[in-house]
């Protein structure tokens, strides 16, 4: 694998291996890897000749300076499972690289109704941040696929949109979320858990399953009272939402229609650590 910290430098070798006709798969991470990065990074070899992941904890996307302060690196670590997976290249920038002029936005993207509700409403400025360093990113990688988790279920449509208004010639390729035993989503914020925490944290898993399992039945506003009530029961700090959405447009339901691809989306804090997680139902 060979590692680059420039804009520069990378930029020399992937525009020759683009002229070579060579098809690029991207997966843009914020480190601290475990295989749910590592199953996106399996996916892009399959379908992509060069794989290309970036590490870089981007700071405009943090509303919160602690979270921002204390979000875990393990560079090292990291760089042994991507030899390990055989990523071919790794993009390691420094915040100055990433943005020379400067970290504010110039122009606010036009994320409408996506950025007005759920991860939106509670990490105000969130998206924009996100989409400014996809947008950076994509811009300096040019890869043909970018692979995404829908461990980030709101992310994905927000970079999806993100692709679509700049018009950037990309394919967006989603991919599963991928959890541990017990249930719990892969996190690389889950470091920051104990252990007792990583258990009781399961309860989100058991929230949205037994929402899925009991949405055709009962009332949708009293499951979702039931399940954040199940949360702080469990050992949950507190609660931004449990929200039962359409899983096309995000827009929350408040009467079960059958038939409609719905999405259960979950953020709760548990020893101090926000935790989101998503789940697909029917
Ligand atoms: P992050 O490093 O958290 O910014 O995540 C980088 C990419 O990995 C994003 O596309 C995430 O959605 C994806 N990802 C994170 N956790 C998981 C998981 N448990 N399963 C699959 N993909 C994930």
């Amino acid at each position: 694998m060979i590692i680059f910290k420039t804009v520069q430098s990378i930029g020399k070798v992937l525009s020759k291996l683009i002229l070579e006709n060579k098809k690029i798969g991207f997966v843009p991470t914020m480190g601290a890897l475990h295989n749910g990065h590592l199953s996106l990074i399996e996916q892009s070899k399959k379908q992509a000749d060069i794989t290309v992941c970036s590490i870089f904890v981007n700071p405009t996307q943090f509303n919160d300076q602690t979270d921002f302060q204390k979000y875990p690196v393990t560079i090292e670590h990291d760089i042994l499972l991507l030899e390990e997976a055989g990523c071919d290249v790794l993009f390691l920038p420094s915040v100055h690289e990433m943005y020379p002029q400067g970290t504010a936005l110039k122009q606010p993207y036009d994320l409408g109704f996506l950025e007005t509700l759920l991860e939106g409403k509670y990490r105000p400025g969130h998206f924009q941040g996100v989409c400014q360093v996809v947008h950076r990113l994509l811009s300096i990688v040019k890869p043909q696929v970018l692979f995404l988790g829908q461990k980030d279920y709101q992310q994905c449509m927000v970079i999806s949109k993100m692709i679509e208004l700049e018009a950037l010639p990309v394919e967006l390729i989603l991919g599963p979320t991928h959890r541990e035993n017990s249930g719990l989503a892969m996190s690389s914020r889950n470091m920051r858990l104990s252990d007792e925490g990583k258990q009781k944290a399961v309860a989100i898993f058991n929230s949205m399953q037994y929402i899925k399992e009991h949405i055709t039945q009962e009332d949708v506003e009293a499951l979702q009272k039931k399940s954040i009530d199940q949360l702080l029961k469990a050992g949950f700090d507190s609660v931004d939402y449990i929200a039962i959405c359409n899983a096309h447009t995000l827009a929350p339901i408040h009467t079960y229609q059958p038939g409609k691809k719905l999405v259960v989306l979950v953020a709760a804090f548990i020893e101090g650590v926000r935790l989101i997680d998503n789940l697909m139902i029917n």
